[in-house]
């Protein structure tokens, strides 16, 4: 079924322009405990039009925006040490 308004991916700009997809949402959680935290849930379509939920197309986006934060505290790239795609983590 085709969306009449689709969402996008906020890692790779995918749209998802239909239902058959599994996208994720996330959003950053700054009050209550622990104070600052991240909650990543199922899709849903009213959760999925807050302006303060990421979107992700799939699992490798999720991880990213989860990346993202654990690096920066926010859903913004960090611009000085960007995340090659597959990069393998036995280097560290
Ligand atoms: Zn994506």
């Amino acid at each position: 079924m085709k969306l009449d308004q689709p969402y996008k991916c906020d890692v790779c700009a995918k749209m998802r322009e239909s239902d058959a997809n599994r996208w994720w949402l996330l959003w950053m959680v700054t009050e209550g405990i622990p104070p600052a935290g991240l909650l990543l849930g199922a899709w849903d379509p009213v959760l999925a039009e807050r302006e303060d939920v990421k979107h992700a197309c799939g699992e490798d986006c999720a991880q990213k925006l989860v990346q993202r934060w654990m690096q920066t505290s926010s859903f913004e790239a960090p611009s000085s040490r960007p995340v090659a795609p597959g990069a393998a983590r036995g280097a560290e």
